[in-house]
């Protein structure tokens, strides 16, 4: 069967990097740009690159992003883009859903999109989809592209000074990847989301992804912490952003995304957490549905040790409230991607490892003592 792996055409991350975009930008072609970012960074980071194109004599237009990676948005930046003189290449700068947009819109101008990311927190920057949600915020759908950006620029001192939150939960998305895969590929019918089957480069990157993250996960949160870039952190910065990247792409999803997806249907929950600190729990349920305990122990030491969420209740959710447990376990089990666990997955055991993962939660919690939690502290 297929084996499809993609990938950026350049990846290039260092301290500072901001500052030398336009060495990279300009090896594209690149003579009139469009630079899709928020206000707030047009503020801030969004200045430096500027400088660095005007040095380099590139023009630019500069297209505030509204907030929300949906269809109507993406639209309206298409239409005034066009409006006006023609770009070449459109660079996106910020976080996920800055650069989801980014790279819709620049697909349907037919022009070469650059990433830029100034967080860690997913792994949106390397991958070739874009998550769309309503107006109002809600999941909607996903579109995925032929090819993936043309180049990733990441800026390690950028990411150091963003609130430690967003690189914790980065790793709560990243770790996740290679358990995904590896349930993926051990099902003769799993796909990625590429739609074909999970080849070595994906499994093998994914797996390098969880390693690193044990290895330097502590050490680069207490760097972001420090607001300083050090060896750790550029390692995690790597896994959670461009590992994560390609080992989802084209090593697959499964049981991990789908809780994840499943919490974001619970108000409270969407409104308050991040993506990646849902999958984290997500990830300690998967492994309770596949009876990893030991690994479940292992993964959900360093995640509380980074500070995301290891038991329901610090997802914000009652134990004992039923009809939120009903609606997430229902959610779970009609997730597409589900279908990639190597078993047929219940409703009934979706709603046992849940329970588990909280189980085993409180129990390492109460192992390491009074780690901080800065989920709600940021
Ligand atoms: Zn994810």
């Amino acid at each position: 069967m297929t084996r499809i792996f993609g990938s950026p055409g350049r990846y290039v991350q260092a301290a500072g990097l901001i500052d030398h975009a336009a060495g990279h930008i300009g090896k594209l072609g690149a003579r009139r740009v469009a630079i899709l970012c928020s206000s707030r960074s047009q503020r801030n980071e969004a200045r430096r690159l500027v400088d660095s194109l005007h040095t380099a004599g590139i023009a630019i237009v500069i297209a505030t992003f509204g907030g929300e990676c949906s269809r109507q948005e993406i639209e309206k930046q298409v239409a005034w883009v066009k409006a006006q003189a023609p770009i070449d290449v459109l660079i996106a700068l910020g976080g996920g859903k800055t650069l989801d947009a980014g790279k819709s819109i620049a697909h349907r101008l037919a022009v070469p999109v650059v990433v830029m990311p100034t967080l860690a927190s997913n792994d949106a920057p390397c991958t070739a989809l874009s998550v769309l949600y309503t107006p109002e915020g809600a999941t909607e759908s996903f579109e995925v592209f032929d090819q993936g950006p043309a180049l990733v620029l990441v800026d390690t001192d950028i990411i150091a000074q963003a609130p430690t939150r967003f690189l914790v939960a980065g790793i709560g998305d990243a770790m996740s990847t290679w358990y995904e895969a590896r349930a993926c590929q051990q099902n003769p019918a799993g796909i990625t989301l590429l739609g074909a089957r999970p080849g070595l480069a994906g499994l093998a990157l994914a797996e390098a992804c969880a390693r690193t993250l044990f290895e330097h996960g502590v050490e680069a949160v207490a760097a972001v912490e420090a607001k300083r870039v050090n060896a750790a952190l550029e390692q995690v910065v790597d896994a959670n952003t461009l590992l994560s990247g390609l080992g989802a792409e084209s090593g697959g999803v499964a049981a991990a995304h789908a809780v994840a997806q499943a919490f974001t249907l619970l108000e409270e929950v969407d409104r308050n957490y991040l993506h990646g600190e849902m999958v984290a729990f997500g990830l300690l349920t998967q492994l309770m549905l596949e009876a990893e305990r030991d690994e479940a122990g292992r993964v959900c030491s360093l995640f509380a040790q980074v500070g995301l969420p290891v038991t329901l209740a610090q997802l914000g959710i009652a134990e004992a409230d039923a009809a939120a447990l009903d609606t997430v376990v229902a959610a779970t089990i009609d997730f597409p991607f589900i279908g990639n666990m190597p078993f047929a997955v219940t409703a009934d055991a979706v709603r046992r490892a849940l329970l588990e993962a909280d189980v085993l939660g409180q129990a390492i919690i109460a192992v390491l003592g009074d780690i901080p939690y800065r989920a709600l502290h940021s």
